[in-house]
C-alpha cells in the first residue's frame, strides 16, 4: 500500500516514475543513510533536506539528518571558505583553520559511533568535510555533496578543502562547470524543488489575488516579477533598467520581492539602491518579505505574467525552477545553472543585458500564445528534470552504483 504522501507525489510525477523510485529504494532497504550539513534552517541545502528526509522515510529508507554544531568563529571561517571557493580573494588564517579542525573534531566525537556504523554518509559542502578523516573505523561509503561553484577557487583555500575531500568515495556537483579534479568518481546531480511544499503547491486564484491585494500590488496590468535576495549578483538594478526600456512599448508593472537579511550588511545597501531607483514610480513594487513567506512567494509567482532572474552570477537558480513550475516563461541571466534550466525560445530566454531582457519582456507580452506555450514547456521541463523525486532517485542510484 502506498502512503498518502507517496500517492500525492505519484499524482504529480506519474505512477511509473513513482514505481521506479520505489524499486530503487527497495534495493537500499535496511541500509543506514545519513546526511550531514551545517544548518537545519535557511539556505537551499536545508530546504532540500527538509523535503528529502521525509520523502526518503516514506519510501521505507532508514535515513537521518545530522547537523554539525559550531560557534561564531567556525561559521565566520566557513563563510570565508565559501566565498573564497567561489573565487573571492583572501585565504584562511591559522586561527580559522584551527577553529575549523577543532569544530569538526568536537562533532566527530559526538557523532562517531553513529557515523562509523552508517552504510552511506552524505556530507554537504565544506563545513563538515573534515569529519571523514576523523572516522578511522568507518564502514560505509562516504560521499561529498558540493553545492557551490568551485570552478575558479582561491587556490590555497581549495588545496585545504581538497585535502579534506580527497578520501571520499565519490563526490557530487550541481553542474559540470562547477567541479574540480578529484581522485574518485564524480557525479552531476542538479538541485530540485518540492512540488508539495508551501512554495510550490497549487494555490487558488482567490488566494493568489488576496496575496497581491495584501502586498499592495494592483493586478491592472501585466506583472513582471523577480524574487531574490537583495544581492548585487541578482542584478535588481538591471531588472529596473530592463523594465524602463520595455515600458516604452508595453504597459507593465514590476515586482521585486526578497528578504532583508539582517546579517548581511551588503543586502541593506543593495536594497537602498533599489528603493532609490524605484522611488517615484507607482508601477514598481519593492517588497521586503519575512524569511518564511513561502506561500506569498508562491502566490506572487503564480500571478506573474513573466518571471525574471537576471542574475550576473548564479549557482542553480531555485527561483527559476519555482517560476517555471508555475508555468511562467523565465527570462534569466545567461550564467551558471540558469543555462541548464532555461532553454532559449522553448521555456524562456537567456539574456546578457538590460536591453536584451527588455526585448524579451516585450516579445512575451505581445505574443500571448507563445508565452503560454513556453509556460507549459517550462512546467514540463521542471517536471522531467528538477523535482525532488528525481533528485532523490539520482542520489539512490548513485549509492547502488557505488556498491558495484
Ligand atoms: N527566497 C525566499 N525569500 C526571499 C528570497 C528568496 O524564500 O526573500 C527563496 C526562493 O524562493 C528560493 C531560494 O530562496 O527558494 C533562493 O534560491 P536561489 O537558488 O534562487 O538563490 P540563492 O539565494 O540560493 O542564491
Amino acid at each position: 500500500m502506498m502512503s498518502d504522501m507517496l500517492k500525492q507525489y505519484g499524482e504529480v510525477i506519474g505512477f511509473h516514475a513513482m514505481d521506479s523510485l520505489l524499486a530503487i529504494a527497495e534495493r537500499l532497504r535496511g541500509k543506514k543513510i545519513v546526511h550531514v550539513n551545517s544548518t537545519r534552517e535557511g539556505g537551499g541545502v536545508a530546504e532540500i533536506l527538509s523535503s528529502m528526509i521525509p520523502l526518503s522515510r516514506e519510501l521505507g529508507l532508514d535515513v537521518s539528518w545530522e547537523v554539525i554544531e559550531g560557534d561564531e568563529p567556525f561559521f565566520s571561517c566557513t563563510k570565508m571558505l565559501h566565498n573564497s571557493l567561489q573565487g573571492m580573494a583572501g585565504g584562511l588564517s591559522d586561527g580559522q583553520i584551527a577553529s575549523y579542525t577543532e569544530t569538526n573534531h568536537r562533532n566527530a566525537e559526538r557523532l562517531k559511533d553513529y557515523l562509523e556504523e552508517a552504510d552511506y554518509v552524505f556530507i554537504h559542502d565544506p563545513q563538515p568535510a573534515a569529519l571523514l578523516g576523523m572516522m578511522p573505523g568507518r564502514k560505509g561509503k562516504w560521499i561529498w555533496r558540493c553545492h557551490i561553484d568551485v570552478s575558479a577557487p582561491n587556490r590555497s583555500v581549495w588545496r585545504f578543502v581538497k585535502k579534506q575531500v580527497e578520501g571520499y568515495d565519490a563526490s557530487i556537483f550541481s553542474l559540470p562547470d562547477f567541479a574540480q579534479p578529484l581522485p574518485h568518481p564524480q557525479f552531476l546531480i542538479t538541485p530540485s524543488i518540492d512540488p508539495l511544499s508551501e512554495k510550490n503547491i497549487p494555490l487558488s486564484k482567490a488566494e493568489m489575488e488576496k496575496t497581491y491585494r495584501e502586498l499592495g500590488v494592483p493586478r491592472d496590468k501585466p506583472v513582471i516579477l523577480q524574487v531574490s535576495r537583495f544581492d548585487r549578483f541578482k542584478d535588481p538594478l538591471g531588472v529596473i533598467e530592463s523594465y524602463r526600456i520595455a515600458r516604452e512599448y508595453v504597459d507593465i508593472r514590476l515586482v521585486l520581492a526578497g528578504g532583508g537579511a539582517a546579517d548581511d550588511p551588503e543586502s541593506g545597501e543593495v536594497l537602498s539602491a533599489v528603493q532609490e531607483a524605484a522611488a517615484g514610480d507607482p508601477d514598481i513594487s519593492v517588497l521586503v518579505l519575512p524569511p518564511d513567506a513561502h506561500r506569498s512567494i508562491n502566490a506572487l509567482q503564480s500571478g506573474a505574467d513573466v518571471v525574471v532572474q537576471k542574475s550576473t552570477r548564479e549557482g542553480f537558480g531555485l527561483t527559476v525552477s519555482e517560476g517555471m513550475w508555475k508555468r511562467k516563461p523565465v527570462i534569466g541571466g545567461d550564467v551558471g545553472g540558469i543555462r541548464l534550466q532555461v532553454i532559449n525560445r522553448f521555456n524562456g530566454f537567456r539574456v546578457r543585458s538590460p536591453e536584451g531582457a527588455a526585448i524579451r519582456i516585450r516579445y512575451l507580452l505581445t505574443h500571448r500564445w507563445k508565452r503560454e506555450r513556453m509556460g507549459v514547456n517550462a512546467r514540463q521541463y521542471v517536471l522531467e528534470n528538477f523535482l525532488i523525486t528525481g533528485q532523490l532517485r539520482n542520489y539512490l542510484s548513485l549509492l547502488v552504483t557505488l556498491d558495484g
